[in-house]
């Protein structure tokens, strides 16, 4: 494979790229206003081997990570384009921009909740929500190749402080893992790990290996790398550190799981993903895929069922849909409930049973990982049949419940439970005792 050399654009300098100055005038307009408020970061990669610029601005991958109109509320962007085009103070415009982000909910589904501690300390860098899976950030991991428009974690890349989950002690990590002996995953996530170095990231790997932490069977990275930089695993000058240190997790006995990012077919059609996605599984590390379902990039059954058809035959293994999160730019990219399961159904049924090892699609909410099963009638009633995939509480997954049908819900804070119930299962004991007595009881156990 030939080598690339990492060229990254954010608004300072998208103008070096070609193809910008045959933009139209509105669309470098939405760049400049947009990308006040929103974090806008792309890279050579993604512009010249990813995005058909013939189809700019509705390319899927150009609306994956440049700034487009339609990502503020037009009474947000005229906010915004009037102070710069008037040249308003920094001071007026920070103001402004700071006041739009804080209304977008910068911090979704509770995440400050699940911040464990050890001793009197708190640890800002862990999630610990689900029982067997640790979360961990690493401070140096906390950025991207590029930025998606969709992303929740954009606090982090905005210079939020306050909302960011960092932590550079693996020390601590590894204290409160000694600690926690039914922890069986450890999650390595941010931002992107994979923007660490080798060296960096083998320093929070490799004491993992030791005997002290048998218990811990699986190391698992998040990344999108694989769509935004595959040189990252071919020809970066520390490619090929990466590749043993990824060995030597599978020679410790661990299964080192790569969590990749897809978000549409074009991402998996280079030479470059297709090569590293064999190289990666060439050091017996796994790779298992997912995205959200977002408007203007992936709402459609075709545009799925390629994905996990094409992953499948790269070597992946479809894990996940997602229904999209709700923060930024929510308002462009959500898809109702309904029609999240419709493009989940239909693509699901047009794969083959290799493809369906995938979930979804998935809320990730407060109380866990709620997934649509399906919309049903029962007794005359129209519902949603729902159920958890991961539970703040284990003794909630698999169990089903239902909500009271709503064509335009597009998160599951919006839903009631059907039947006239006051609560769903999980929110009262009383409520979770009922559902416990009402199903087969020994399943709980
Ligand atoms: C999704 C997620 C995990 C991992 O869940 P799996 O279903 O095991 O992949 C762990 N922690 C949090 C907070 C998550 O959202
Ligand atoms: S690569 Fe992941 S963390 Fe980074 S912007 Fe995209 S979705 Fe967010």
């Amino acid at each position: 494979m030939k080598p690339k050399t990492y060229q990254g654009y954010s608004l300072h300098n998208y103008r070096q790229i070609p193809q910008v100055a045959r933009l139209s005038a509105e669309a470098i307009e939405a760049i400049e206003v947009v990308g006040q408020v929103l974090p806008f970061k792309t890279n050579n990669y993604v512009t010249e081997e990813l995005i058909d610029w013939s189809r700019v601005p509705d390319d899927p991958i150009f609306t994956l990570t440049f700034p487009r109109r339609g990502l503020l509320t037009a009474r947000h962007y005229t906010q915004i384009r009037h102070l710069t085009e008037t040249g308003a103070p920094p001071e007026r415009l920070k103001e402004t921009v700071d006041a739009i982000r804080l209304s977008l909910n910068p911090n979704p589904a509770g995440q400050e909740h699940n911040v464990p501690t050890l001793g009197d300390i708190r640890l800002k860098g862990v999630q610990h929500k689900y029982r067997e899976t640790v979360l961990f950030f690493p401070s140096q991991g906390q950025t991207c190749h590029a930025y998606c428009t969709f992303c929740f974690r954009w606090p982090q890349f905005s210079g939020m402080t306050g909302y960011k989950f960092a932590m550079k002690e693996g020390d601590l990590l590894r204290s409160y893992l000694r600690l926690h002996r039914g922890v069986t995953d450890i999650l390595f996530t941010g931002g992107d790990p994979m923007t660490m170095s080798a060296s960096v990231l083998a320093g929070y790997i490799e004491p993992l290996l030791a005997p002290e932490f048998t218990h811990i069977r699986t190391i698992r990275i998040g990344t999108k790398a694989l769509a935004y930089w595959p040189y990252r695993f071919l020809t970066d000058s520390d490619s090929d550190d990466l590749m043993r240190l990824f060995e030597r997790v599978a020679a410790a006995g661990k299964n080192l799981a790569i969590q990749a990012h897809f978000n549409h077919p074009v991402e998996l059609s280079t030479e470059a993903v297709a090569a590293a996605i064999r190289r990666i599984r060439s050091t017996g590390a796994q790779i298992r895929t997912q995205s959200p379902v977002l408007r203007h990039i992936n709402d459609s059954p075709d545009v799925w069922a390629q994905m996990w058809r094409r992953q499948v035959d790269l070597g992946c293994i479809p894990y996940y849909m997602f229904v999209a999160r709700d923060t930024g730019a929510k308002h462009f990219f959500e898809v109702p409930l309904e029609r999240c399961w419709e493009i989940f159904r239909k693509a699901y049924r047009s794969v083959s049973g290799v493809c369906r090892t995938v979930r979804g699609p998935s809320m990730s909410d407060t109380p866990g990982k709620i997934q649509l099963l399906g919309v049903a009638r029962v007794w005359g009633e129209k519902v949603f049949v729902l159920r958890f995939l991961q539970g703040r509480d284990p003794r909630w997954v698999d169990i089903p419940f239902f909500a009271r049908y709503d064509p335009r819900a597009t998160w599951f804070d919006q839903l009631e439970p059907a039947f006239g119930e006051e609560h769903f299962f999980f929110e009262t004991d009383r409520a979770f005792e009922r559902a416990r007595h009402d199903s087969a009881l020994t399943l709980f156990e």
